[in-house]
C-alpha cells in the first residue's frame, strides 16, 4: 500500500495500519468475543467518540445475542493523558449482574480504563472486560488486564478511524501516525 501523509492542525501524520490490517485483526476479536459469551448476552459499552467505527465493525461481525449502548466519558485535550478519573455519562442501561464488554479506541496510561471500570464495578455487573482498537503497552501504568486487544502500538501519537487530533481526523479510513 502506498504511504500517504495528511497535515492536521500544525501536524504532519503518515499512513500507519491500513483499514484491511484493522479489519483483519477485528476479526479475530470477534470471533473470539463469540466464543467467549456464546450463553452470556453481553451488554457492550462503547466509549464515545473515539469508538465509534471500530464498535461499526466489531460489532457486526459478533454474532451472539448482544445489547449495544453508549457511554461518554470527560475528553481529554492535545496529546497528553490528564490523570483524572473522568466523569462517566449516559450510562441509563441497569449493569447489574450483566456481562458488561467495555468498547474503547485506544488505553494509553490505563488512567480511563481504570476508572471507568471502577465506577462500573460500583454497579455491580457479573463480569466487566475491556475491548479496545489500540493499546500502548509500554505507557500502561495500572494494573487492568485488557482481554481484548485488536493491535498493540508503540508510544506514538495516532489519529485516524475513530481517533481525533484536537477535534480533527476521526472520518480517516486508516491510521496514521505522527511524524517526528
Ligand atoms: P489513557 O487514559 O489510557 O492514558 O488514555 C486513553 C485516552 O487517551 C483515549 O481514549 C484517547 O482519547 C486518548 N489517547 C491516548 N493515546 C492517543 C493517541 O495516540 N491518539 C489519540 N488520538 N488519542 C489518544
Ligand atoms: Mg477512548
Ligand atoms: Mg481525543
Amino acid at each position: 500500500m502506498e504511504p500517504r501523509t495528511v497535515k492536521i492542525h500544525d501536524c504532519e501524520f503518515s499512513t500507519y495500519i491500513f483499514e484491511e490490517e484493522i479489519i483483519a485483526r477485528i476479526n479475530i476479536l470477534a470471533e473470539q468475543i463469540d466464543e467467549d459469551y456464546a450463553d452470556k448476552q453481553p451488554l457492550f459499552l462503547a466509549v464515545l467518540n473515539g469508538s465509534f467505527m471500530f464498535v461499526s465493525d466489531l460489532l457486526k461481525r459478533v454474532s451472539v445475542p448482544c445489547e449495544i449502548s453508549f457511554i461518554r466519558l470527560k475528553s481529554y485535550q492535545d496529546m497528553h493523558s490528564t490523570g483524572k478519573v473522568k466523569e462517566l455519562l449516559g450510562l441509563t442501561e441497569d449493569i447489574r449482574g450483566r456481562h458488561v464488554v467495555v468498547l474503547e479506541d485506544i488505553v494509553d496510561t490505563g488512567h480511563t480504563v481504570h476508572g471507568l471500570l471502577q465506577q462500573l464495578k460500583e454497579h455491580n455487573p457479573a463480569s466487566v472486560e475491556i475491548a479496545t482498537l489500540l493499546m500502548k503497552p509500554e505507557c500502561l501504568q495500572h494494573q487492568i488486564e485488557v482481554k481484548y486487544v485488536a493491535r498493540s502500538i508503540p508510544n506514538d501519537f495516532v489519529v485516524g478511524y475513530g481517533l481525533d487530533y484536537n477535534g480533527l481526523g476521526r472520518n480517516l479510513r486508516d491510521i496514521y501516525k505522527i511524524v517526528s
